[in-house]
């Protein structure tokens, strides 16, 4: 006969509870956001679940291209004068000729693989 009330097994319990509450959970979660994830993989987005699944954040990777601008170090000017080379924007994209023009490095990967 197996005692209930021995801390090992009611740690045993919890432990069960929340890993079956987890996957509801997530289970939910992904229910809920079936279009929107579809929509951010044809972008070629990155998904991370948040809120234990019952949440997402999307991030476009090609974010990842633009820089401060060195010559006005991110401002869009320089001594009051707008910045020629960023065209007072204050960033400038890196490899623009490598920048795919739908999706950045998260197309056609995995984008859940973070988070398994
Ligand atoms: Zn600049």
């Amino acid at each position: 006969m197996s005692k209930f009330t021995s801390p090992t097994s009611r740690n045993k319990v919890w432990t069960r509870l929340a890993a079956w509450l987890g996957a509801r959970a997530e289970a939910a979660g992904a229910r809920l956001f079936t279009d929107d994830d579809a929509r951010a993989l044809q972008q070629g987005w990155q998904i991370a679940p948040i809120q234990h699944g019952l949440g997402r954040r999307y991030r476009d990777p090609r974010f990842d291209l633009w820089r401060a601008c060195p010559a006005c170090h991110g401002n869009g000017q320089w001594q009051g004068v707008p910045c020629r080379s960023c065209h007072a924007t204050g960033r400038i994209m890196i490899a623009p000729a490598t920048a795919p023009l739908r999706g950045g490095e998260g197309h056609g990967q995995d984008p859940l693989a973070s988070a398994k």
